[in-house]
C-alpha cells in the first residue's frame, strides 16, 4: 500500500534551524514528504489571518513550528511584553489553524533557557513549570512554556498530537551574527573575523569558566526529522549533547580561533558579566530513544560554521 503523502510546513523556515532542517531534508529526501519552508515574508504568524491564508494555501498535514521573536539577553531585558505577546499570538495561530485543518502533527520548539532560574541540574524535561524563569527573559520563558500548556490541552480536548522539543544552544550556517544581539557562538566568530583582519586576540567577555552545551544546526535538523516521522509522545523531548559534551566559554572561543588561526588566541575580559556558571540539561530521554546518535565533535561544527560565514559574509545576517 502507497504510504500517505506529507506535506510538512516549516514556520520560521529562513532562520537558522529552518534553513538545516531544509538542508538535511534535501539530503536525504523521502517520496512521500514534501517540504514548505516559510518566512516572515511570506506570513506574519502573528496575524490571525495571514495565518490562516498560509494554512489554506499549502494545507499541511505535519507543522514543524520555528517562528518566534528570538533575541539576545538585552534585547529580551528591553522588550519582555512584546517577547511575550508576540509568542503567544504566534503559536495560539500556528496550533489553532493546526487544529482547525487537521494537521496530524505539529512539533513546536521551546528552549532551554525558559527552565525556572533556581533549580537542580542536571534539567529535564519534567522541570520545565516548577518555578519562575530567569528575570531577563520572563516574556519569552513564559510564551515558550505555554506551547507545552496549548499542546497538552489540544490533546486533551481534541486529540490533537501536538508535541514539542526543547534544544539547547544552537549555532551554524544561517545563525544571527550581529555583534550586539547573537548568541555565544556566532558572536565569537563574527568578533574573531574582525580580530583576524585587524591582527588582534579574540577578546572574550567575563572569565571564560561558565559551563554550556552547544548543538550544531544540522544535528539538531536530523533530531528534528526524527521527532517527525517517529516520537509519539505529546510531552517535550530536551534535544542537546550529552553532559560529557558541555564546555566552558573560554575552551569554545580557544576553538574559534583556532579555526580562524588567530596566531593572538583568546584575552578574557574578567570585569565584565558571566552569565549564569551553567545551565546543565540531561538528554537522557533522547537517549533512551536514540543511544547511537552521533553528535558532530564541536571543533568540527565551529570549523564549518566559520567556513559557511567567511564564504557567506555578504549575505549572512549581522
Ligand atoms: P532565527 O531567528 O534564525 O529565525 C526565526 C524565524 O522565525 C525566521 O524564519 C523568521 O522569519 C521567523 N519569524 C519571526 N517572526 C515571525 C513572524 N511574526 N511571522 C512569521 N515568521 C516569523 O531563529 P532560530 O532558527 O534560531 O530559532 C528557531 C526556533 O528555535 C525558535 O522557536 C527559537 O525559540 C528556538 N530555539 C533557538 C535556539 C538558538 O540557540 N538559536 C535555542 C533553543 C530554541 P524571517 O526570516 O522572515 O524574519
Amino acid at each position: 500500500m502507497a504510504s500517505e503523502k506529507k506535506v510538512i510546513l516549516v514556520t520560521g523556515g529562513s532562520g537558522l534551524v529552518g534553513q538545516a532542517i531544509r538542508q538535511v531534508s534535501e539530503q536525504d529526501p523521502k517520496e512521500d514528504e514534501t517540504f514548505v519552508f516559510l518566512s516572515s515574508k511570506e506570513a506574519d504568524l502573528k496575524d490571525p489571518v495571514a495565518t490562516q491564508k498560509v494554512f489554506e494555501k499549502y494545507h499541511p498535514t505535519h507543522v514543524i513550528h520555528l517562528a518566534a521573536m528570538v533575541g539576545g539577553l538585552f534585547h529580551n531585558m528591553q522588550h519582555n511584553l512584546d517577547f511575550l505577546r508576540n509568542n503567544i499570538l504566534i503559536n495560539d495561530n500556528v496550533l489553532h489553524n493546526s487544529y482547525k485543518l487537521g494537521v496530524k502533527k505539529v512539533i513546536s520548539c521551546m528552549s532551554t533557557c525558559i527552565f525556572p532560574d533556581k533549580t537542580s541540574y542536571p534539567i529535564d524535561e519534567t522541570m520545565v513549570h516548577d518555578g519562575p524563569p530567569h528575570s531577563s527573559n520572563f516574556g519569552y520563558s513564559y510564551a515558550k512554556r505555554l506551547i507545552d500548556v496549548q499542546n497538552h490541552a489540544y490533546h486533551q480536548q481534541h486529540g490533537c498530537h501536538f508535541t514539542s522539543v526543547i534544544p539547547t544552544n544552537v549555532f551554524g550556517a544561517f545563525d544571527n551574527y550581529n555583534l550586539q544581539d547573537s548568541h555565544v557562538i556566532p558572536g565569537l566568530i563574527h568578533k574573531a573575523y574582525i580580530a583576524k583582519k585587524e591582527g588582534k586576540p579574540l577578546l572574550v567577555y567575563g572569565s571564560g569558566k561558565p559551563l554550556r552545551q552547544f548543538i550544531y544546526s544540522l544535528d539538531l535538523a536530523k533530531l528534528f526529522l526524527w521527532v517527525l516521522r517517529e516520537y509519539e509522545e505529546i510531552d517535550p523531548i530536551i534535544l542537546s549533547v550529552d553532559e560529557a559534551s558541555e564546555v566552558s566559554i573560554a575552551q569554545v572561543a580557544q576553538m574559534v580561533a583556532d579555526a580562524f588561526q588567530l596566531e593572538q588566541g583568546i584575552v578574557l575580559d574578567s570585569t565584565k558579566a558571566d552569565g549564569q556558571y551553567k545551565k546543565t540539561a540531561s538528554n537522557n530521554k533522547l537517549r533512551c530513544y536514540l543511544p547511537d546518535f552521533q553528535f558532530t565533535p564541536l571543533r568540527e561544527a565551529i570549523e564549518k560554521s566559520v567556513e559557511w560565514f567567511i564564504q557567506n559574509y555578504d549575505i549572512a545576517r549581522k
